[in-house]
């Protein structure tokens, strides 16, 4: 209706600026970038940055592996579309779903359990360390940042780290290096990784995956795959006071930061940011301009306290139903 229609168009006007809570708190709306052929549909002056851009895509689309110019060139057309704001690139995260047909990795049983992310980095580091020259390259051209996948434990993130640096002309400083946490064992020993990293994403569509025990796309288990499962709200609060006392900036990348009900849930435990699909901006920043953190907080501890899925969702879905109104 033409009612729906300039509300809409007021959204997207409003969402020009930062959202910022009732009490005056910012919270940082990044997007998530598949491909740079997606970069035309979004317009950059509504987000305030990248919060993950998925290189594998980029390597799926051709013929044969990206010379180290040719990668460089490519994610210096992204850091140009978002001038002055940060550009988070996540390292190669090929395995399971995501193959490249021009790179073959030996057979194997349970390909999600496998080789994934940076496992494969870390085994041909050959292709790690093209990635990581090339964003080094493309750094003349923004604020780059680099993000890890599937990272399980803590001396993985030390191993990289030192082959970045070794990587790098010794007047150079390193770019911000974070971890995504996707593996519950990397959740619950992130006490221990945080100093180590200059930020945490959390990839849930991953970690709700490993902790459920349920292939994320396979249709017969999917009644299992449960975001709002208090035992899953329960890990990302612990993620997020793990954070918080570490003083290291937290975000979520997953699908949920998206969703109305995951993002007040993640907001109220304490999530710095969120980085989502470029057509939920809008909608998100005014929903979070209509809670003030105290309102947040005490809805995430209500959700932690549920004891099903359905109950939590409810008690998050009801909050924003009520904001809209
Ligand atoms: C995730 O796992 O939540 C994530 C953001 O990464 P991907 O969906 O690309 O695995
Ligand atoms: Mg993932």
């Amino acid at each position: 209706s033409d009612e729906q229609a300039a509300i809409q168009g007021r959204l997207i006007e409003e969402s020009r600026t930062p959202a910022v809570t009732r009490c005056g708190l910012e919270v940082p709306i990044l997007v998530n970038v598949e491909s740079p052929r997606d970069l035309q549909a979004i317009d950059a002056a509504r987000v305030e940055g990248v919060g993950l851009f998925r290189t594998e895509f980029a390597y799926m689309e051709r013929p044969t592996f990206p010379a180290v110019a040719e990668q460089a060139e490519m994610y210096r057309e992204v850091l140009r579309h978002f001038p002055d704001k940060p550009v988070v690139f996540r390292t190669l995260d090929i395995g399971n779903d995501k193959q490249l047909r021009y790179f073959e990795t030996p057979e194997e049983a349970n390909p999600a359990l496998g080789w994934r992310g940076l496992r494969l980095g870390l085994h041909w580091k050959d292709l790690l360390l093209a990635q990581i020259q090339a964003l080094i390259e493309a750094g003349d051209a923004g604020d780059v940042r680099v993000l890890l996948p599937m990272v399980t434990l803590l001396d993985e993130v030390r191993e990289t780290r030192a082959l970045i640096r070794a990587a790098l002309p010794p007047e150079m400083k390193m770019p911000p290096l974070g971890c995504m946490i996707e593996v519950p064992a990397a959740a619950m020993a992130l006490r221990d990784i945080a100093p180590e990293v200059d930020f945490v994403s959390v990839g849930t569509n991953d970690l709700v995956q490993y902790l459920f025990a349920v292939d994320r796309d396979n249709p017969w288990v999917a009644d299992l795959y449960q975001p709002y499962h208090p035992a899953h709200l329960r890990v990302l609060d612990h993620i997020a006071k793990t954070c918080t006392e570490a003083g290291i900036p937290l975000s979520v990348c997953g699908e949920m930061a998206g969703e109305f009900e995951g993002a007040l849930f993640l907001l109220g435990v304490g999530v710095g940011q969120l980085s989502v699909a470029s057509p939920f901006v809008p909608q998100l920043k005014a929903l979070i301009r209509r809670f003030s953190q105290g309102e947040l907080e005490e809805l995430a501890r209500a959700a932690v306290a549920c004891d099903s899925a359905e109950a939590a969702h409810g008690l998050l879905h009801a909050a924003s139903q009520r904001a809209w109104d």
